[in-house]
């Protein structure tokens, strides 16, 4: 089976239907069905080079198709002061800059939240020079927005809410859909999606079947 939701964090009713998006850990255990492990730049604490060596022992694992969520967020940055944004900024690149070396050396791509930081993401993607897949997930941004990331050969990941223009403006190939934190099924985001794209439910679930495939699963098709 292959899943058509990309990112969500709660087991799906049907195994396989949906990549479940965990915090790395110690003693974490993944599931049979595919999943993706990070740490979301939310949740870095003192602990995340150890977090990392964990993730770079769990990266061979079949199940695990994408690093992630991880990325960056100056939005959660304002709650401390001043000051100190710009180590915990500095911080949150450095760790994702970690996921970025590992999604290189293992071959996975990665499942990327980005908050008002876009500018500083591309500038990565392009310092890195990565070839691996980099899947801005939940994006809401415009269409400018969507096209620089475009640009710099990222793939954008739609859920409940979104810009429609910017939705129109990914090739066919660089998309996804998510339900995340959503209550929404995933199959109603999928025909909400579809239908913004001119597409039935059945075409569209075609498309995002190949992707996947070339993506997740690195089968050309
Ligand atoms: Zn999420």
């Amino acid at each position: 089976m292959i899943p058509l939701d990309i990112h969500t964090h709660r087991l799906p009713d049907e195994p396989g239907t949906a990549v479940v998006s965990l915090e790395a850990g110690e003693g974490l255990a993944l599931p049979s069905s595919p999943c993706s492990v990070g740490i979301h730049p939310w949740h870095i604490t003192g602990g995340w080079q150890t977090q990392m060596e964990t993730l770079a022992r769990l990266a061979a694992s079949p199940q695990m198709v994408a690093l992630g969520e991880c990325g960056l967020d100056k939005a959660c940055l304002k709650t401390l002061l001043p000051t100190e944004r710009g180590a915990a900024f500095a911080l949150q690149e450095e760790v994702f800059e970690a996921h970025v070396r590992l999604s290189e050396a293992c071959g996975k791509p990665l499942i990327i939240h980005c908050v008002r930081a876009y500018n500083e993401l591309v500038a990565l993607r392009r310092r890195h020079r990565a070839r691996q897949a980099w899947v801005v997930h939940g994006f809401r941004g415009n269409r400018q927005v969507a096209a620089a990331l475009l640009d710099a050969g990222c793939h954008l990941s739609f859920g409940e809410r979104y810009q429609a223009e910017a939705l129109r403006a990914v090739p066919a190939d660089r998309l996804f859909v998510e339900t995340d934190e959503s209550l929404q099924p995933a199959s109603a985001i999928l025909a909400g999606v579809a239908h913004d794209r001119g597409l039935t439910p059945e075409e569209f679930a075609q498309q995002l079947q190949t992707n996947y495939k070339n993506v997740f699963l690195h089968e050309n098709t």
